[in-house]
């Protein structure tokens, strides 16, 4: 096993700066469906029509 050098925290003016690391956060948006049955999924787009997954009834959407 090897062990990495040390982080160099030295800069042009001697001052120690911290840099953030920024990630990235993609969104998405969903819909929750839930049926009859009580069975509650996600969809990403919003359908007129939707099979249940755990009742296999297909069902209209209502809002
Ligand atoms: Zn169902």
């Amino acid at each position: 096993m090897r062990l990495s050098a040390p982080a160099q925290t030295e800069t042009d003016n001697g001052i120690e700066v911290h840099e953030e690391e920024w990630g990235r956060v993609s969104v998405q948006r969903c819909y929750q469906m839930r049926c009859d049955c009580g069975r509650s999924w996600f969809e990403l787009e919003l359908p007129q029509v939707v099979k249940c997954p755990a009742c296999r009834k297909l069902s209209l959407i209502s809002i």
